[in-house]
């Protein structure tokens, strides 16, 4: 197994484990309805359907096109003094990366929130050689700290209350213990500044690539990604190949979903257009900026019928709402996209082997498709996702129920006799046995001692 792959297959036992924990179901309970609430406000001022609507359509033309908008980026990135690297694997983009920093012999980087970076494991990659990492944002760093990966697409600490945070804050940084949110905020900020002058490098994401005019566009509340991007020598980008949109008017429908999706908020405090490196004249920024564009299973999707599934904007609307995430929380799926969209992406771009049960987490009740902003049918995708496993795998026991079942329907006289021997055998520990791990959380419906045709018949004869 590389480095990169997920710990999904260890879901049966991840989840377990997590759904026990009760005090990590009230943490998600709290923030994910806090969040679900904001977003709610904020939709109310504005046509959702008409905004999704468009969104989806400038997806759809984006992913449809991919080959084409991504040599037009290229080209005008080129034209802006960048770099771009086309990663078809995390080896590949990591192996880049740490060129980069090698070449410009960096000693320390200064990172912000990026999925793509979690899905490379670039940090603990980059510190194997020696370089150290250190993640900026404010619930990556305390992930960070904590010696854990991130349990939501866009709160990665969301699994931990401010006490538990204060408490981490005190025990690895040594600070006061105080669980006051600003100034837990303010000693984390002091902490962080003092690597942002010292960092020869910085990491980034971006949300959008615009490639009428080669900008990378990165959304952010704090800042951090700010200095990560334009108080170093060396900036990298790093994101997926399917962030490229045609337009830079395009970006206004995605600015106004993403916020209230993510946050609830009406526009990000920060969004920073990146069209490449300091120019003559200017003081600040970078010398050098490189564009890392990863694959990793994407472009084997186009013309697929999970294409659409390259138009998420990572936005974690979808987590939210989600009953089985809000119970297990995001490290039972073990994979850096947890959630619906997460039991989605994370067998398509890691292989289904990797994580055959993750389309299976879910109720399939629809709420991850009726948020979505840019309209991904999710739980249509992950019941089509279900079928293909189920027809690749052919799970034993269980596809022989279902053609015994289907076989017994379809003949009155097997039904009959089916009813008959179930209704004896139903209440024997034999079947109980049998249907433990179904019986586990519900019971199995007790059968009448005769069927309708028995009852029926009897009482005919008594007209
Ligand atoms: S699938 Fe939709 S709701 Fe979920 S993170 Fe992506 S854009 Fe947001």
């Amino acid at each position: 197994m590389t480095t990169t792959e997920p710990q999904s297959r260890d879901f049966k036992k991840l989840y377990k484990k997590e759904v026990a924990n009760l005090r990590l179901r009230a943490n998600l309970k709290k923030a994910t309805i806090q969040a679900l609430d904001k977003r709610n406000d904020s939709f109310a001022e504005l046509d959702f359907d008409l905004l999704r609507n468009e969104a989806k359509k400038i997806k759809q033309e984006s992913v449809s096109h991919l080959n084409e908008l991504l040599s037009q980026f290229e080209d005008n990135a080129h034209k802006n003094n960048c770099a771009v690297f086309y990663a078809e694997s995390p080896e590949k983009a990591n192996a880049y990366i740490l060129d980069v920093a090698q070449r410009h012999a960096v000693k320390k980087i200064v990172k912000s929130k990026s999925m793509v970076t979690e899905e490379l494991r670039l940090v603990p990659f980059l510190e194997k050689f020696g370089i150290e990492t250190v993640e900026t944002d404010l619930g990556e760093y305390i992930i960070q700290l904590a010696g854990e990966t991130p349990s939501h697409i866009t709160a990665p600490a969301i699994h931990k209350s401010r006490t538990e945070i204060a408490q981490l804050l005190h025990d690895k940084i040594g600070i006061e213990l105080n669980d006051d949110p600003t100034f837990l905020t303010g000693e984390a900020r002091k902490a962080l500044r003092e690597k942002f002058l010292s960092a020869e490098m910085g990491i980034s994401g971006a949300n959008f690539l615009i490639a009428e005019n080669g900008t990378a566009v990165v959304v952010e509340n704090e800042g951090n990604a700010r200095l990560s991007t334009s108080a170093v020598k060396v900036h990298v980008i790093v994101t997926g190949i399917e962030k490229v949109i045609p337009k830079f008017s395009d970006l206004r429908i995605f600015m106004r979903l993403l916020g209230r999706s993510a946050t609830g908020q009406k526009l990000t405090s920060y969004v920073s257009l990146i069209r490449g490196p300091r120019r003559q004249n200017e003081k600040d920024g970078p010398d050098e900026v490189h564009i890392v564009l990863l694959d990793n299973g994407r472009s084997a999707l186009v013309g697929t019928e999970h294409q659409e599934v390259l138009h998420c904007i990572r936005c974690g609307a979808c987590l939210n709402v989600c009953p089985v995430y809000r119970s297990i929380g995001g490290h039972a799926y073990g994979s850096v996209y947890p959630g619906p969209i997460g039991s989605l992406v994370t067998p398509l771009f890691f292989g289904p082997k990797n994580a055959p049960d993750l389309p299976f987490a879910s109720s399939l009740c629809g709420n991850c498709t009726e948020v979505c902003p840019v309209g991904i049918g999710i739980h249509h995708q992950l019941l089509a996702m279900r079928h293909e496993i189920k027809a690749k795998t052919k799970r034993g026991v269980e596809a022989f129920i279902f053609r015994t079942f289907r076989k017994t329907m379809l003949r009155p006289q097997r039904y009959r006799l089916f009813s008959r021997l179930a209704r004896i055998f139903s209440s024997t520990p034999i079947v109980a046995k049998a249907f433990k791990g179904w019986t586990h959380y519900r019971e199995l419906p007790k059968l009448p001692a005769r069927s309708f045709r028995e009852i029926y018949k009897s009482e005919r004869g008594k007209e």
